[in-house]
C-alpha cells in the first residue's frame, strides 16, 4: 500500500464521507496479526492511522491529536497552551496528556532555535503575516484572497506577537504517538498525520513501508516518486501546491519567507531576497532559474521532519540541503522544472517508478 502524503489536497472531498471516524479491522490472511484502520479530522486535516497488531486501537491515537490540539497547540482553541502563553504569559506551560508530558515551552525554544539557525526562513512568530495571507481561508472559500500592499505587509512582518505552530504540530503529535506506540509494543504502524507521516517498527508481511511524495504537477495522478522505509522514520512534506490561491498568474501559498513577507519562491519573494544584504536566502537561484516546489524531510523525530520541512522549503537547495543534514536528516527537494535533488544519505533509482532508499 502507498502511504502518501496525498490527502490535504482533496481534503474537503474526504471529509465529506468521512462521518466522524471511519474504523475497520480486517484479519489477514495466515493468522497474522489483524490491520486496524481508521480516520479523522484532526488538527483541520486528514489523519489515517493503520496499526499492525491489536496492542493499540487506532481511534486512542486519533483522540490523542484532537487533545493535543485543543489543549496545547491551537491557535483557535481558547484552552490552549498556545494562548495562555500569547495572551497571559502563563510560566508552566505542560499539559498532562493521559501520562505524557508535553512542554510548550521546550517546544517554542526549539522552535526559536530553528530560527535561529536557520537565518530566519522558519519562524513560528510571524502568526500576523499568515493572518494577513489568509491562504486557508481563501481556499477554504470563507474569505476573498486579495493581495497584500506593501505597507500592509510590512507592518505584519514586525507584528511577533502571534504565534503559530502550524508548521510543527503534525510533527509534535508524530512524536507523542511515537512514545505510545513504543510503551504498548506494537509491532507495526503508519500514522499520517496531514502533510507528515510516521511509519512505525515493521509491517505484518515485512515488506518496507512505501510513503508516496505527491506530484506537485499532477500530471497522471501517480505520486512524484515512492520512499522506501526498512524502519521507522518520520516523513514530512512541505509543498507550494498545498494550499494556494493564483492570482496574476502567480500561485501565492501557504509558506512564507519572513525575511521578505511573500510566500516562498513567488516572483516577490525572489526579488525581495536580492535585495536582503548577505544573508543565507539572498541566493535564490543556486541552481539555475529553478526553485523548490516541494520538500519532504525524513528524520528520526517528528518535530525534525516537520520544522525542516517547512524551513528548508523557504532555504531552497543551495542552503537547506546541508541545514537538514546537520539535523541528521535526509532531504528530498522536487524543483519547479519537474527535476528533484536529493542529499547524499538518498539513493534515487528510476523503477518502474521513481523510488527513494536511504543509504
Ligand atoms: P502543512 O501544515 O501544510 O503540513 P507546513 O508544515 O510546511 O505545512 O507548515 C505550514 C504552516 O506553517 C503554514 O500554514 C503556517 O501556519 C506556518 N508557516 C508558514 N510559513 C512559515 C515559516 N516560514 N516558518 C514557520 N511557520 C510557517
Ligand atoms: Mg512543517
Amino acid at each position: 500500500m502507498i502511504h502518501s502524503v496525498l490527502f490535504k489536497g482533496s481534503k474537503k472531498y474526504i471529509a465529506s464521507f468521512l462521518s466522524g471516524i471511519l474504523t475497520c479491522g480486517l484479519l489477514s490472511a495466515c493468522g497474522r496479526a489483524p490491520v486496524q484502520t481508521s480516520s479523522a479530522i484532526v488538527m483541520d486535516t486528514v489523519f489515517t492511522v493503520t496499526v499492525y497488531g491489536d496492542e493499540i486501537r487506532p481511534a486512542e491515537l486519533l483522540d490523542a491529536g484532537t487533545a493535543l490540539d485543543e489543549n496545547v497547540l491551537s491557535r483557535y482553541s481558547d484552552k490552549s497552551l498556545l494562548n495562555l502563553y500569547m495572551n497571559e504569559g502563563v510560566a508552566d506551560l505542560t499539559y498532562d496528556l493521559e501520562g505524557y508530558v508535553i512542554d510548550l515551552n521546550s517546544y517554542l525554544d526549539r522552535c526559536d532555535e530553528i530560527r535561529d539557525t536557520s537565518a530566519g526562513a522558519f519562524d513560528v512568530h510571524i502568526g500576523a503575516l499568515c493572518d494577513l495571507w489568509n491562504i486557508e481561508g481563501a481556499v477554504k472559500g470563507e474569505s476573498e484572497f486579495a493581495l497584500p500592499s506593501e505597507n500592509m505587509i510590512r507592518d505584519a512582518m514586525e507584528n511577533a506577537n502571534i504565534t503559530d505552530l502550524g508548521s510543527v504540530g503534525k510533527g509534535i503529535y508524530l512524536d507523542l504517538i511515537k512514545e505510545k506506540l513504543d510503551e504498548n509494543n506494537v509491532q507495526g504502524a503508519v500514522i499520517s498525520a496531514g502533510g507528515s507521516i510516521l511509519v512505525y517498527g515493521s509491517k505484518d508481511d515485512g515488506a518496507p513501508f512505501k510513503v508516496g511524495i505527491k506530484d506537485p504537477f499532477e500530471t497522471s495522478g501517480q505520486p512524484f516518486g515512492i520512499i522506501e522505509l526498512k524502519e521507522s522514520r518520520f516523513v514530512s512534506t512541505s509543498g507550494s501546491y498545498e494550499r494556494f490561491f493564483e492570482s496574476g498568474g502567480v500561485r501565492y501559498h501557504h509558506i512564507l519567507d519572513p525575511m521578505t513577507g511573500y510566500p516562498a519562491w513567488t516572483p516577490e519573494d525572489i526579488k525581495g531576497r536580492q535585495t536582503i544584504p548577505a544573508t543565507a536566502l539572498s541566493s535564490p537561484y543556486p541552481y539555475g532559474d529553478v526553485y523548490p516546489v516541494s520538500v519532504t524531510v525524513i528524520a528520526d523525530e517528528g518535530f525534525i521532519s516537520d520544522a525542516l520541512s517547512t524551513a528548508c522549503f523557504v532555504m531552497g537547495p543551495g542552503m537547506g540541503i546541508g541545514y537538514a543534514e546537520k539535523y541528521g536528516a535526509e532531504v528530498i527537494y522536487v524543483m519547479n522544472d519537474g527535476t528533484y535533488i536529493t542529499s547524499d544519505g538518498i539513493m534515487a533509482s528510476e523503477e518502474e517508478r521513481l523510488v527513494f532508499r536511504l543509504d
